[in-house]
């Protein structure tokens, strides 16, 4: 499809007028943001240029983790608009970009094939449908479990452990005043525990990442043992 189609896809199905540039952009830039590297540079390819330069922002390809809400929040402030109105018009610029199919409210209820995979069952509202499809990509798994933690080191709102630079003066009272230092690198608000990897705030989720911040740490580890505490 053609940049000029697209738009007028856009402001059709949205009611837009010449805003329907603004929406359109501002949304495939968020969408940028969600997919992981490669995914975004696929995605590109396949749009004609004006459009794939929102997926080559600066911020393309970085996998953010965001919920549908904070998608649709990120839209509304890149567009200039009331989360209402984003919600809508990103709606409609993902339905109208045809390879991408988003089914909300959507359950995997089974898989198909024999050697490879053929088709995935899906519900959606108690409606059934076959999807054929050859591969499926499932993102579960990035809710950190730390609820045991809570109460004893600082989180953030979606649970995940603030370390070093993360941590506020808040979360830095008592105990540390008595140490008479600041958090080590990968240091918890707890003095002497360590987060590294995906359950630490602010990582970048990904296998060489946390490695790497898990040999980072043990460098502090050793740190807080040469301390007298
Ligand atoms: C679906 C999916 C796809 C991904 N794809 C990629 C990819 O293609 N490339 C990439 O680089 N990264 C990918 N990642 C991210 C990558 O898996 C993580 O960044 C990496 O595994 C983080 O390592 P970690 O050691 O910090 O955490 P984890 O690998 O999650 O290890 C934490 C371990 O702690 C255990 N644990 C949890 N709670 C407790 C407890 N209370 N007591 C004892 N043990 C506990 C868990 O069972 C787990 O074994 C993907 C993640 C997901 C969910």
């Amino acid at each position: 499809m053609r940049y000029d189609e697209f738009l007028g896809q856009v402001q059709h199905r949205a009611g837009l007028g010449s805003h329907a540039e603004r929406a359109t952009h501002a949304t495939l830039e968020t969408l940028a943001e969600r997919l992981a590297g490669g995914e975004a540079h696929d995605l590109a390819a396949q749009l004609p240029p004006e459009l794939a330069r929102s997926l080559e922002a600066p911020d393309a390809g970085i996998g953010a983790k965001l919920t549908l809400n904070e998608f649709f929040e990120l839209v509304s402030e890149r567009e200039g608009v009331d989360l209402e109105d984003s919600t809508l018009h990103a709606r409609v610029v993902i339905g109208v970009e045809a390879r991408i199919d988003v089914r909300t409210n959507t359950r995997i209820t089974a898989l198909d094939g024999d050697s490879t995979l053929t088709s995935v069952r899906v519900t959606t509202g108690g409606v059934d449908a076959v999807l054929p499809c050859a591969a499926l990509f499932s993102f579960i798994g990035a809710d950190p479990a730390t609820g045991w933690l809570s109460g004893c080191v600082a989180l953030d709102e979606h649970g995940f452990v603030l370390t070093d630079r993360s941590l506020g003066e808040e979360h830095l009272a008592g105990r540390w005043e008595a140490l008479g230092r600041r958090p080590l690198p990968f240091e918890t608000s707890y003095p002497g525990l360590f987060a590294a990897g995906d359950v630490r705030a602010g990582s970048t989720k990904r296998v060489a990442a946390a490695v790497g911040e898990g040999s980072a740490a043990v460098r502090s580890v050793h740190e807080y043992l040469a301390f007298t505490h």
